[in-house]
């Protein structure tokens, strides 16, 4: 029987692929009108946005780089992906590209001298913690207000905080913001060393050439069968074994079923058979505006930008994705895009992110050509001080033949990384429980 993998975001693509790969020929049940979740974009007049502003992180050491690596071709980041030069961050009237190395952090215009020290005292704080394997209890505020001499400090590590966590650093989990800096299997001192003195910014992040969507497309593209508008609406279980899933009417018969919806969704899908710990879900919306200019405003070279908020409220973050894929505008025009989190009134929040444009790119307004709010779902929960990588529930569940990925299961990193790292330790579970070979 084949293996029946409901959902076709990145969750379900990445175990898609490697149940694939290892000649379990899946297929894939989605209920929308097309695969990729969150990882999709669409027209609006005659510009290609994506589903928020996005980038594809750590480019060499990320789950989802290195699973399309192996699973799709070595060279996967030739011609399909454009790198981002840098993050410039941007403080009242101080600006930096966020630093990537020791002589970096202690160069960072952002903060004063003694906070750049403070920041360094932090990252060896996070490598100790690491080391000696500890809890990660309470938030982000909670294990570094030791190092927050200032205001600046705290509005910079505020707005580190947004963007791991997609909340603020009195909220955020400790071990999404340590992850940012510090990757879990790779503490060696060779590691630390190599991480230290690097010349690019911590992150290597690549934009796809074609748009978002391209990523999905290119693990569709491996022969994934994916079946669109096609909602599960019940697994069928008997004996405390998956025995099917329900389409409508008909019932698709397997023993082997990997969920990439809800994990809430499990309880009423499985006649509350399911015995797993819900996460804790919060609203967790990104707002995006999406700006097409009909003449190139300005040359931001592959740099993104975000505006540090001088308070506790999440920052902005802008880029031209024309900077990386020029065809998803008209010829001479540029396509921009702000996020940030959706953290209260929408009102409010529009007319702030359109006043750091107006800072970012002075006169914008002059030369719109189009203009396109979007809001979405960022991730499926937010990872919070008591909702984080120790409380999600693992991939393998009570009942025999049912497993879950996604972006509210356990796992590192977040976005694609994280369902990307959710896949392998499912594939993990998987192969031992039916003794499949590597
Ligand atoms: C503004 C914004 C910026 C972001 N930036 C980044 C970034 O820079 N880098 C990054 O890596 N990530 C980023 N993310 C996060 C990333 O897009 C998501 O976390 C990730 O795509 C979620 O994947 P998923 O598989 O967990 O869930 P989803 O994408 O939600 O996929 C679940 C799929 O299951 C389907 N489904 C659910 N129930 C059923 C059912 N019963 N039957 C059939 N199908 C079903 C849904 O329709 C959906 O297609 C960003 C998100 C946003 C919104």
């Amino acid at each position: 029987m084949r293996p029946v993998i409901i959902g076709s975001g990145m969750g379900g693509l990445t175990i898609g692929l490697i149940l694939k790969k290892n000649n379990l020929n899946p297929i894939i049940f989605e209920k929308n009108n097309h695969y990729g979740g969150s990882f999709w974009s669409y027209k609006v007049k005659r510009y290609q946005v994506d589903t928020g502003l996005h980038m594809l992180t750590r480019g060499s050491t990320g789950e989802l780089p290195v699973l399309m690596k192996k699973y799709i071709s070595k060279n996967i980041f030739k011609g399909n992906f454009v790198d981002q030069k840098a993050y410039e961050f941007h403080l009242r009237n101080k600006h930096d590209n966020l630093p990537g190395n020791l002589k970096e952090i202690l160069n960072f215009r952002i903060l004063e001298k003694e906070d750049r020290k403070a920041f360094v005292k932090m990252l060896l704080h996070f490598l100790r913690i690491t080391r000696k394997g500890t809890n990660f209890k309470g938030s982000t505020y909670d294990h570094v207000k030791k190092y927050i001499k200032s205001k600046d400090m705290l509005y910079f590590l505020n707005s580190l905080s947004w963007m791991c966590n997609g909340c603020s650093i009195k909220e955020g989990s400790l071990s999404r913001f340590v992850d940012m800096f510090i990757r879990q299997r790779e503490l060696s001192l060779g590691y630390i060393m190599k991480h230290l003195s690097r010349t690019r910014g911590f992150e290597e992040d690549w934009y796809p050439k074609g748009g978002l969507k391209k990523v999905p497309e290119l693990f569709v593209n491996q022969g994934l069968d994916v079946k669109t508008k096609s909602k599960v609406s019940k697994i069928v279980i008997k004996n405390n074994e998956v025995k099917g899933v329900k389409i409508g009417n008909k019932v698709y018969k397997t023993d082997l079923v990997i969920h990439d919806g809800l994990v809430k969704d499990l309880k009423k899908m499985t006649n509350n058979k399911i015995k797993i710990k819900t996460p804790k879900y919060d609203e967790y919306k990104a707002i995006t505006i999406w700006l097409g200019f009909k003449k190139k405003v300005a040359n931001w070279k592959r740099v993104s930008k975000l505006r540090i908020q001088e308070s506790l409220d999440a920052p902005h973050w802008g880029a031209f994705v024309t900077d990386f894929d020029r065809s998803l505008a008209p010829k001479n025009h540029q396509l921009f895009g702000m996020s940030s989190i959706l953290h209260k009134n929408k009102r409010e929040m529009i007319k702030e992110m359109k006043q750091s444009i107006e800072i970012l790119i002075p006169e914008y307004e002059k030369y719109l050509d189009m203009e396109h709010i979007q809001i979405v779902r960022a991730e499926k929960t937010l990872q919070k001080k008591n909702n984080n990588i120790f409380t999600l529930p693992e991939q393998k569940t009570n009942i025999k033949g049912l497993y879950i990925v996604g972006t509210d299961t356990k796992g590192w990193g977040n976005g694609g990384t994280l369902c990307a790292d959710s896949a392998n330790r499912c594939w993990n579970f998987i192969r031992k429980d039916y003794k499949y070979k590597k």
